[in-house]
C-alpha cells in the first residue's frame, strides 16, 4: 500500500476552537489507522467511524477527539 504521505507534520489543535483544515491536512484515526483528508469532495468517515467529516455542513464530528491525529503533509522541495 503506497503511504498517502511521506513527510507528515502533526499539527497541534483543539477541538473545541475547531479542527485545523486545507487542501494538505488529513486526520489520521488512531483506532482504526483510516487517513482522511481534511477537505473531502464528498462527506467521509473512517472505517470505524470515530472520525466523520460533513460536507454540506462543512462540520467534523470525532467521537474522541484524542483518539485523532492531524498532519499536514509537506511536499519536499525538488
Ligand atoms: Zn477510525
Amino acid at each position: 500500500m503506497r503511504e498517502i504521505c511521506s513527510n507528515k507534520k502533526y499539527l497541534e489543535f483543539d477541538e473545541r476552537k475547531g479542527y485545523p483544515k486545507g487542501k494538505d491536512i488529513f486526520y489520521e484515526c488512531e483506532i482504526c489507522g483510516d487517513i482522511i483528508p481534511s477537505m473531502p469532495e464528498d462527506s467521509i468517515q473512517c472505517s470505524c467511524k470515530q472520525v466523520y467529516i460533513d460536507v454540506d455542513y462543512g462540520r467534523v464530528a470525532v467521537k474522541m477527539p484524542h483518539k485523532m491525529k492531524i498532519f499536514q503533509c509537506i511536499s519536499k522541495g525538488k
